[in-house]
């Protein structure tokens, strides 16, 4: 799965419609503290489905949308697309029949987040799932913040475990199994509610 641009709309500092190119090979963002290469990385995870605001150096998610600056004013809705190389057809099937994937987050002000793959609407586990069956997503070990080393050094085996099974490209089994118990736990309550109605009837 090779990310070829990703696009910035209203997202933090990024305030005009950006484009990040993605070339083959290696790609370098330099400039000087506190130009935004921290949130181009953030804008790649939100994409993917981030749900937690503090992973993005907030409070609530909407404070990733532009907050306004001395001489422009805030913006009602912040965007990212990812465009996405499937040329390999590693895209899930209802999204597999094109060579190029778009995968875009709206958020807007009281509104929450929408997501849409190729302009389909689609809800936030079809995009976290489509990057966990890539072994890849917002929580994806490749994906490497500042002070994440320490932190990793630091951490309890049960974290750690994590990563591995994230690296393994496990995780969105772990997250089916996970579903499926909810299933299960909530047929056996409908099971035991059937077996109470039955013993009153008899
Ligand atoms: P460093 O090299 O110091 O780590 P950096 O290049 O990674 O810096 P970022 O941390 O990505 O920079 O960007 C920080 C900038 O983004 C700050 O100027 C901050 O004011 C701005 N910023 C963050 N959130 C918003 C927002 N919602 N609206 C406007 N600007 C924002």
């Amino acid at each position: 799965m090779h990310f070829t641009r990703l696009r910035l709309n209203g997202f933090k500092s990024f305030v005009d419609p950006t484009d990040l190119v993605i070339h083959d090979g290696l790609t370098g963002v330099v400039g000087p503290n506190g130009c935004g290469k921290s949130n181009l990385l953030e804008a790649l995870r939100w994409v993917m489905g981030e749900n937690r605001p503090t992973a993005m150096r907030g409070d609530g998610m909407e404070d990733v949308i532009f907050a306004g600056a001395a001489r422009r004013g805030a913006r009602a809705y912040a965007e990212v697309s990812l465009s996405i190389d499937n040329g390999d057809r590693l895209a899930p099937a209802g999204f597999n029949d094109s060579d190029a994937l778009d995968i875009a987050r709206r958020i807007t002000r009281d509104a929450g987040s929408a997501y849409r793959i190729n302009g389909k609407e689609v809800r936030a586990r079809d995009v976290q799932m489509l990057f966990a069956d890539a072994s890849t997503g917002a929580h994806s070990p490749a994906l490497v913040r500042q002070g994440q080393i320490s932190e990793l050094i630091n951490a309890k085996p049960r974290s750690r475990r994590r990563i591995l099974e994230e690296a393994a490209g496990i995780s969105g089994l772990y997250q089916r199994r996970h579903e499926a118990e909810l299933k299960l736990n909530a047929a056996e309550a409908n099971l035991t509610r059937v077996d109470d109605v039955i013993e009153q009837l008899t």
